[in-house]
């Protein structure tokens, strides 16, 4: 109890060190036009090429113009960007992301009842801008997540546009402050329908979830026209063909899988490619989660050595150190079961791929070690490992995810109408996917964001959770103890 009252004082005495920062100005509809000339466009379209010597005109948020630098002339007003020898690509995706919120503390029974201000929207986001990830899919919102949302959304702070799933799980819940709770049939109905009319348009499926529960979840949601995405709840182990119904839309993890699984074997990822192929399933690997799962088991030393712990919050610092779940549970036959489940994700992905199953890039970002933004790079680069083509890489990471979302309308290529939201980069990423982390600027919405400026964001949000209070990990949820204790 002792530990409470403290970690309730350090988050109050955090609010008050921690005042927001003020974000740079959206653009108005005065803003002068911006003409990106003599650059190389990779549009992401569907078997759309990468194109030399283009310019792209941008006008209040949007691509407004596109074609040879011979042809498109920049509006005598424009603001003129050199592109020679850069590449520009549609922003990146994190399909698979937790977004801190004080709504995490204020729902879970036993932690510390009201908190405000101990996270702030743009300090959580601004590594996501810095990365050029401007779509996130929070998968366990909370009606916080939903303000988050919109603060994106009316330009009061930079950063992605975050997709908010809202969960649901059996009893007891696994992560009691993020999850609604249904036991029977007619509880995952009403819960869908509270989730629709709270304004979700997408419902997490958890792990502890009933056979009938799920089902009528499913079907529930795709009456309502919701998306449905998550984990292979618990029960359909031995028996896993039957989770895949109509309408079960996006499997959270390649781990479910191997969760579903008793001896990790290439006959069950056959037959699980099968089903999902079947049913329309897609996946999102999150390989970097399930990676770092088994890294902090081994050793807390990778974690402590990140140089991008800074850019967190003094209190995602301490959850990930000082509580990290992965170290205190560490077992040699945990850490055997989590290599073992890091080897059978690299085998399902690319069986998935070859069987024509989309598969997302996610990172399960907020995993202790899964540092938000920076991790899509690496997501990226195993997913290459892993056996995707590097085209296949960066439409996990753009085109895809957007067509699943429903948002592929608006954003996830780069074409005439589209909302300008851009990355650009000084070397090839169809050449090699790590040169999605050169970043020359990213384009938000239109604002244009060097690489100089997104340096001093960084270099301002590093002071100042440097100069907040450390040592806040009793005011944070751990969780529930999961049998497999994978990624949320
Ligand atoms: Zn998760």
């Amino acid at each position: 109890m002792r530990s409470r009252r403290v970690g309730f004082g350090l988050a109050a005495a955090l609010w008050v060190a921690a005042p927001c920062a003020a974000a740079p100005a959206a653009p108005t509809a005065e803003s002068p036009p911006i003409a990106i000339t003599h650059v190389t466009v990779l549009p992401m379209t569907p078997g759309g090429p990468e194109v030399a010597d283009q310019t792209v005109i941008l006008r209040h948020g949007r691509v407004v113009a596109l074609g040879a630098a011979s042809k498109v002339k920049p509006p005598a007003d424009a603001r003129r960007i050199d592109g020679s020898g850069k590449w520009l690509m549609p922003a990146l995706t994190d399909a698979h992301v937790h977004i801190p919120n004080d709504g995490f503390l204020r729902t879970t029974p036993g932690h510390i009842g009201t908190v405000t201000g101990l996270f702030d929207t743009q300090d959580v986001l601004t590594p996501y801008l810095v990365n050029g990830v401007l779509q996130v899919f929070n998968l366990a919102a909370v009606a916080e997540a939903v303000g988050q949302s919109r603060e994106v959304e009316t330009g009061q702070v930079l950063g992605p546009h975050i997709a908010n799933a809202a969960m649901v799980d059996g009893q007891p819940p696994v992560w009691p402050g993020q999850t609604r709770v249904a036991t029977t049939p007619e509880e995952g109905r009403q819960a869908v329908r509270d989730i629709r009319v709270e304004g979700y348009r997408y419902v997490k499926v958890y792990s502890r979830l009933s056979e009938g529960a799920f089902d009528a979840i499913v079907e529930e949601a795709n009456s309502n026209g919701l998306k449905v995405v998550g984990h292979i709840p618990n029960i359909f182990r031995g028996q896993t063909d039957k989770a895949f119904v109509p309408g079960y839309g996006l499997v959270a993890h390649a781990e479910e899988y191997a969760k579903q699984s008793k001896d990790l074997t290439d006959e069950d990822i056959a037959r699980f490619a099968e089903a999902a192929k079947r049913n329309g399933t897609w996946l999102i690997a999150t390989l970097t989660s399930s990676d770092w799962i088994a890294r902090e088991t081994a050793s807390l030393a990778p974690v402590k050595a990140l140089p991008t712990l800074k850019y967190l919050s003094p209190a995602i610092q301490a959850q990930w150190l000082a509580g990290n779940r992965y170290q205190a549970n560490a077992t040699p036959e945990r850490l055997a079961r989590f290599q073992g489940i890091v080897a059978f994700n690299n085998r399902l992905v690319r069986a998935f791929v070859a069987a024509g199953i989309p598969v997302l890039a996610g990172t399960d970002s907020m995993v202790p070690g899964v540092v938000p933004g920076y991790a899509l790079h690496d997501e990226l680069e195993l997913l290459a490992k892993a056996g995707l083509s590097n085209r296949q890489v960066l439409e996990a990471a753009t085109r895809l995810p957007a067509d699943w979302l429903g948002v592929a309308a608006d954003r996830g290529t780069l074409d005439v109408g589209k909302r300008a939201d851009l990355l650009l980069l000084t070397a090839d990423p169809l050449a090699d996917v790590a040169n999605t982390r050169k970043i020359a600027a990213v384009i938000d919405g239109g604002r244009y964001l060097p690489r100089s400026q997104l340096a001093s964001m960084l270099r301002a949000l590093a002071k100042k959770n440097a100069a907040a209070v450390p040592g806040l990990a009793s005011v944070l949820p751990q969780g529930g103890a999961d049998d497999d204790d994978g990624g949320g």
